[in-house]
């Protein structure tokens, strides 16, 4: 599943392609055409594109934006004009062009059209954590947000409550806590503030570096390296899944506690 730094890093691409033009709007998918996308967004031009944590806003002039939240099986891309897609066209659910270029978002299981004030009342999207890639990361309210979930639960799995911090997922999780010596099987409660805010503040220059290159976490330590020696210890990594959703959870035994 894509996570924070991936949407950010998309939003980074389109960007600079949509940004400041009138962009030509399709809805090739069909569902989406009852909702008369490109006449209601036609001469609106882009004001800003922008990410926090899965979830991606292009903005239009007046109070427009669109909102994507690419799950498990969607993405984006981005194409010189007439260039072939990464995908097959059948799967393009919304195309924006301009300027010879095009962001194309494939297989986008959340995409829709709201107003401003609507997204400013949404839950999903007013309700999220503090964005672990934004430029400033409110640490109080992220502690704040991780005390009042279930004490009992896991860590590794609070890390992916996405309204106690928003954009980590189960590659980040793996990896923040493997940086930071956490055991992610450690009751929530049971860890400290410091030890919290170490796993945050550890994985947030890796996860920013990331939204800017698209390279992400190449140099993985535990993340699907189960059965591999611990490049800090040399312990075994081992794999289990984690709480009712049963995501995979790799970590060391013998550094993590
Ligand atoms: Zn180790």
């Amino acid at each position: 599943m894509p996570e924070g730094d991936t949407i950010h890093y998309a939003a980074n691409r389109i960007r600079p392609i949509v940004a400041g033009h009138v962009p030509d709007v399709r809805t090739p998918a069909p569902r989406l055409r009852a909702g008369r996308w490109p006449e209601r967004l036609g001469g609106r031009a882009v004001t800003a594109v922008d990410a926090h944590g899965k979830h991606l806003f292009v903005h239009f002039e007046g109070d427009l934006l669109i909102h994507s939240h690419l799950r498990m099986t969607g993405s984006w891309g981005t194409y010189a004009a007439g260039a072939r897609w990464r995908r097959p066209p059948n799967r393009a659910w919304l195309v924006l062009a301009a300027d010879g270029r095009e962001a194309v978002q494939f297989d986008g299981p959340v995409l829709e059209l709201m107003t401003e004030s609507r997204r400013r009342f949404d839950q999903r999207i007013a309700g999220l954590g503090p964005d672990i890639c934004a430029a400033e990361f409110d640490e109080d309210r992220f502690l704040r947000r991780l005390r009042e979930e279930d004490p009992t639960r896991p860590i590794g799995d609070v890390l992916l409550q996405q309204q106690v911090v928003a954009g980590i997922g189960n590659l980040w999780k793996a990896e923040g806590c493997f940086a930071a010596q956490v055991d992610p099987w450690r009751a929530a409660g049971s860890v400290s503030d410091d030890d919290a805010l170490a796993i945050v503040r550890l994985l947030r220059p890796r996860m920013q570096q990331s939204a800017l290159d698209g390279n992400q976490g190449s140099d993985r330590a535990v993340y699907r390296r189960d059965g591999m020696p611990c490049p800090r210890c040399g312990t075994t990594i081992l794999q289990r899944g984690q709480w009712e959703d049963n995501r995979a959870t790799y970590w060391c035994p013998g550094c993590q506690r």
